[in-house]
């Protein structure tokens, strides 16, 4: 092995490519634009396929799209400083700006929202989950100040002759005997227990946040998150839609510590609440869980209850913002505002790595910019990359998302026609925009043995995408969680071509497994 010519050995995660090979889909492609991936055959011949993977959704103006291309190509040729870390960077701050000027049009608040970048998705969702942390500690540290400045007064009032009400010592878990000084060592030592307890997130059951350290312990995904769940702290995954779990789960968990207070001339102890509950994360459209819309009714809910306890609410935009509901932000087509939201994919405009947490100044902590960086964020070319992908996006008044809308509809309208032909083969169709699914019936039941022996081995949807891919020149993938739903998740020049060819090819794989026809489904026939 002395030459990185070599093509014959593999060391980029080898076992990954050669399961997406078994499945058909292990093509390598050689050139791309707008929704056109293309590989070289054996011959040479260069093969188009219609991408509607889009690069997981990183792709809402499609491929090496030509204005960003020129606008990458100038930057470099005018020698712009990529890396000058730990000087101003009017780039990022020009695309917080804009940021700013798009979720408060959306939103219809003026609240700022102050800009942390970073380069992956699962990287803006760590920065939102530690700077909640961060403000979590500071909270925390408000509040045993306080508590202790009660217990000062309530000795003071003690030693001045006020009455220690008998409730006082059941409260703290002692007997009368203890004696107030008794009552306050309980006290401290149940709160010390109380308060050391590791912070709590919350999460929509099917929520899909990223694979790092503490992002994918917000992932649902069993197999994703199990393995490493001692290296972060948990959450807990509440049922969407059903009312009432959620408030019931937040009170199972008695986040409460005692606080002694002087009342109505007595010494007593109460409790009150503490932020154990870090953030609530949430996808307007749950992606990888399968292309859910979250309900206007499940968002008011989470909205009200975190402003209870005190919880801010991060909305993750990384796959449904950025235009491709047909909305900016998905979550303004709900009514469902964030205190912190987060965006990368599309953000890069398919070029550059970049991703941005955005948080609300009410909750913003200046002193996390000390004890929070990375090398690469706010880079000069992601960062101007980044502002003219807004500026695009922005372009005619929001033709991006009207186009977003217009074509979305065209191709829902079309899925659910084929569905509506092959009810026995489609369960579902769903999405908003160009954030759509389409769920296969899981065929564990098939008449066909080798058909149920595909279902179990949970590579269906897969062996759908691989005849896609070999037998129509289409490409698409199940999502990462519900692995019988096909994401379609083109960019905005989808054209009424390239619908009609998913339509003809969606109808051959609905009359193959309509006909058990296993072989022709993994063959390219
Ligand atoms: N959040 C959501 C909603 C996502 O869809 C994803 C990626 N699919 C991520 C976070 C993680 O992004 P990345 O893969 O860039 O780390």
């Amino acid at each position: 092995m002395n030459s990185t010519e070599t093509t014959d050995v593999k060391l980029a995660e080898p076992h990954l490519e050669q399961v997406l090979a078994s499945a058909g889909i292990g093509v390598e492609y050689t050139r791309a634009e707008r929704n056109t991936l293309y590989y070289r055959d054996e011959e040479g011949t260069e093969i188009p396929v219609l991408d509607l993977v889009g690069g997981f959704g990183s792709l809402i103006l499609g491929h090496n799209h030509p204005d960003l291309v020129a606008h990458a190509k100038d930057l470099l040729d005018a020698g712009t400083p990529i890396h000058a870390q730990f000087s101003p960077h009017p780039h990022a701050n020009r695309a917080a700006l804009e940021l700013n000027r798009i979720v408060h049009r959306e939103t219809g608040t003026e609240e700022p929202y102050f800009a942390v970048f970073a380069n992956s998705g699962a990287e803006a969702v760590e920065a939102a989950l530690k700077h909640a942390e961060f403000d979590r500690g500071l909270r925390l540290a408000e509040l045993r100040d306080e508590l202790a400045a009660h217990r000062v007064a309530a000795r003071a009032a003690v030693a001045a002759g006020e009455n220690v009400a008998a409730s006082a010592y059941a409260a703290a878990g002692v007997a009368p005997e203890a004696g107030f000084e008794g009552l306050i060592e309980a006290v401290e030592r149940e709160n010390a227990r109380r308060l050391a307890r590791s912070p709590l997130f919350l999460a929509p059951e099917g929520a899909f946040h990223g694979k790092l350290v503490g992002s994918v312990q917000l992932t649902h995904n069993e197999a994703f998150r199990l393995p490493f769940g001692s290296l972060a702290a948990q959450a807990r995954f509440v049922p969407v839609d059903q009312p009432g779990v959620l408030g019931k789960i937040v009170r199972e968990e008695g986040a409460v510590v005692l606080d002694v207070v002087t009342r109505d001339g007595e010494v007593g102890v109460v409790e009150r609440p503490f932020p154990l509950f870090c953030a609530f994360l949430i996808e307007p459209i749950q992606g990888e869980g399968g292309i859910r819309v979250i309900s206007e009714a499940f968002a008011q809910e989470v909205r009200t209850l975190c402003r209870e306890i005190a919880c801010p609410v991060v909305v993750d935009e990384i796959q449904s913002g950025m235009g491709r509901s047909g909305a900016f932000l998905a979550s303004s087509l709900i009514g469902l505002r964030g205190d912190y939201y987060t965006l990368a994919k599309s953000l890069g405009g398919g070029i550059a790595k970049t991703s941005v947490t955005l948080i609300r100044e009410g909750c913003y902590r200046q002193d996390f910019e000390l004890v929070h960086s990375s090398t690469f964020a706010k880079d000069g070319f992601s960062s101007q990359i980044a502002l003219r992908t807004l500026q695009l996006l922005e372009a005619d008044d929001g033709r991006a998302y009207r186009t977003a809308r217009e074509v979305g509809g065209k191709l829902l309208t079309m899925l659910e026609e084929v569905r509506s032909d092959f009810p026995d083969v489609i369960k579902d169709v769903r999405g908003k925009g160009l954030m759509l699914g389409v769920e296969f019936h899981d065929q564990v039941r098939a008449a066909s043995p080798d058909l149920r022996a595909v279902a179990e081995s949970g590579f269906l949807g897969y062996v759908i995408a691989g005849h896609l891919l070999n037998a129509h020149r289409i490409r698409v993938f199940p999502t990462g969680s519900s692995v019988n739903t096909l994401r379609i998740e083109p960019s905005i020049h989808l054209s009424d071509e390239e619908i009609e060819q998913l339509r003809t090819a969606l109808r051959a794989v609905g009359s193959l497994l309509r006909d058990q026809d296993v072989q022709r489904l993994v063959g390219a026939g």
